[in-house]
C-alpha cells in the first residue's frame, strides 16, 4: 500500500481528468488523496450566472450575483462532494491552505502546494499524480505550472513515482505520447456518473448552482457518455 496524491487544478478537473484513475487506485486499496491547488474564481460561470438570462437544462433564472469568494465556495461544494461520490476518505479531501487564485499558480507555488500536502509522508511511498503538460498546445497556465512543478520535485527524487493524466479535452495526444484508457469498473463508473452529478447540482437554496455544468458543459456531457481518464506512458 502506498500514498497516492491527486493534485487537481480546479474544481472539475479530479473527475473529468483523473475521477477514473482515483476510483482505480481506492479499488486497488491504496490511500488515496485529492488535492485542490487554486480557489476556482475566475470561471466564466460567475458572469453567466449574474447573467439574468434564463438556462436551458435546469429550471431557473440566473438572478445569482455571488462575490468571488461566495463563488469559489459554492465550486468548492462541488468539489467536496465530486470527491466524496469518488469514494475518497473525508479526511483525504484536501483545499490546500497555500492554493493559489485560479489562473494564477506559478511553478513555484505549485512546488510549495505539493510540498505542503505530502509533508509527513514517507517519500518512498508516496506517488504524486497530476495533468501531463502540453507545452506544444494551448493549456490552462494553472495545469501547465502544476505539472511542472510535480516533474520538478521527482526530478529531484523528492517522491517514488509521478504519473500524468492527458487532458481530456486535449485529445487526441500527438503520436509520440503514448497513452493507456482507465477504464472504470463498473461500480467505478457509477461513482463516477455520480462525481459528475455533483457539478450539475441547481440548489440555489443550498449554495448549489451547478458551476461546472455552467462552466464546461459540453466537457460534461462528452465525459459522462465515456467516463474514463487518459494515463501517459511516455515519460518525459
Ligand atoms: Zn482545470
Ligand atoms: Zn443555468
Amino acid at each position: 500500500m502506498k500514498q497516492v496524491f491527486y493534485f487537481s487544478p480546479h474544481q472539475d478537473d479530479e473527475v473529468t481528468n483523473f475521477g477514473a484513475a482515483i476510483c482505480a487506485d481506492i479499488e486497488q486499496g491504496h490511500e488515496v488523496f485529492c488535492v485542490l491547488c487554486t480557489d476556482g474564481g475566475a470561471s466564466c460561470a460567475r458572469e453567466l450566472l449574474a447573467s439574468q438570462s434564463v438556462c436551458a437544462w435546469h429550471s431557473g433564472s440566473h438572478a445569482i450575483d455571488l462575490t468571488r469568494e461566495a463563488f469559489s465556495a459554492a465550486r468548492d461544494r462541488e468539489f467536496k462532494a465530486s470527491c466524496l461520490a469518488l469514494g475518497l476518505k473525508p479526511e483525504n479531501i484536501l483545499i490546500s491552505p497555500l492554493r493559489a487564485p485560479d489562473s494564477g499558480c506559478s511553478a513555484d507555488a505549485a512546488q510549495q502546494i505539493i510540498l505542503d500536502a505530502t509533508d509527513g509522508f514517507a517519500p518512498e511511498q508516496t506517488v504524486i499524480k497530476t495533468i501531463f503538460p502540453t507545452p506544444w498546445q494551448r493549456q490552462n497556465p494553472d495545469h501547465a505550472a502544476i505539472a511542472q512543478a510535480a516533474g520538478a520535485l521527482f526530478a529531484k527524487r523528492r517522491f517514488a513515482g509521478l504519473e500524468y493524466y492527458y487532458e481530456m479535452i486535449l485529445l487526441p495526444a500527438p503520436d509520440d505520447v503514448a497513452l493507456q484508457k482507465i477504464v472504470p469498473s463498473p461500480e467505478g463508473k457509477k461513482r463516477l456518473l455520480l462525481a459528475a452529478d455533483a457539478y450539475g447540482l441547481w440548489e440555489p437554496e443550498h449554495g448549489r448552482y451547478a458551476v461546472g455544468y455552467h462552466s464546461v458543459y459540453d466537457e460534461f456531457q462528452a465525459y459522462v457518455r465515456e467516463p474514463c481518464a487518459w494515463l501517459v506512458k511516455t515519460m518525459i
